[in-house]
Order: structure tokens, then C-alpha cells, then sequence
């Protein structure tokens, strides 16, 4: 990369961490010319799918819209900032990693489903029940049996 100040492209990183929850490299540089110092930082840039709506019409990711289907899901439940913070960052990661340029809504739900479910049994129905918009009462006993399926060691608390 070139100096900022005398723009030589002979710079040498002299110290690199983690910053951000690692989320972020913040390096310090130095050019073997002007001898000057400066800072860069990196971060992994994700590229969003776009939605597909149930009405066929394609929007941008909306990360809030997502935050606020998951806040409203872990409404008053047993989950930490960091827990939610990680939670959004794997869902994310998923969405990102599925190098699928456009994805349905419905698949978006799909992998938060599968992301909150191993977190909080509750938030995991509410945010079925809004997502799926169970068309009859046999679908819901199907999630319910199948969670409980997953966790047949989990007691009454
Ligand atoms: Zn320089």
C-alpha cells in the first residue's frame, strides 16, 4: 500500500492485532522512505444476497429488519448482549456464505430458525410462528415435537 505522506509503495507493518472482538485488524505501518507512521485497519467485507418476498419483489438485506425480528423473538428471555451479538454474526455469516446472489425469505428464516433454536426454546416459537405464519395447528406441533426430540434430556425449570 502507498504512504499517505510521501506516496512510496515500500511500507512495512510494524504491529498487528485483533480489534473489534477480532472482528477487525488494526495494523501499524511505517515507510521505509519518509520514515512517517500510519494506521489501517481491516475488516472482511460481506456481501448480502438479496431478499426474493413472498410477492416475487427483491429488496436489499436489511440487517435492523433482522435485529428487530430477533429482539422481538428474545423479548425478556434469558439471552445476553454478547449472546445476541454472536447469534447475529453466525446468521450473517450464513447468509453471506451461501455465494447465493439472491435468497428467498423464506430460507433467510430458515437459517435464523436453525440459529436460535440451540439458544432459547421460547424465541425460537415466536420467531416460527411469525416466520412460518403456521397455516394450521399441525405444523406447530410438528416444530414442538421435533424440539422436543432434540432435547430429550432437557427437565421442567
Ligand atoms: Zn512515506
Amino acid at each position: 500500500m502507498f504512504c499517505p505522506f510521501c506516496n512510496t509503495e515500500d511500507t512495512k507493518v510494524i504491529d498487528s492485532r485483533l480489534v473489534a472482538n477480532g472482528a477487525q485488524v488494526r495494523r501499524r505501518r511505517e515507510c521505509l522512505v519518509c520514515k512517517e507512521r500510519y494506521t489501517t485497519f481491516e475488516t472482511a467485507e460481506l456481501l448480502m444476497p438479496r431478499v426474493i418476498k413472498k410477492d416475487g419483489k427483491r429488496s436489499p438485506f436489511d440487517e435492523e429488519k433482522l435485529r428487530n425480528g430477533l429482539s422481538r423473538a428474545l423479548q425478556k428471555r434469558p439471552v445476553s448482549e454478547e449472546q445476541f451479538e454472536s447469534l447475529v454474526a453466525r446468521i450473517l455469516h450464513k447468509l453471506s456464505s451461501t455465494g447465493e446472489r439472491e435468497i428467498s425469505s423464506e430460507s433467510i428464516g430458515g437459517i435464523v430458525l436453525s440459529e436460535l433454536s440451540p439458544i432459547d426454546e421460547v424465541a425460537y416459537i415466536r420467531f416460527a410462528s411469525v416466520y412460518r405464519s403456521f397455516q394450521d395447528i399441525q405444523a406447530f406441533k410438528e416444530i414442538v415435537l421435533g424440539m422436543e426430540t432434540q432435547e430429550p434430556t432437557r427437565g421442567e425449570s
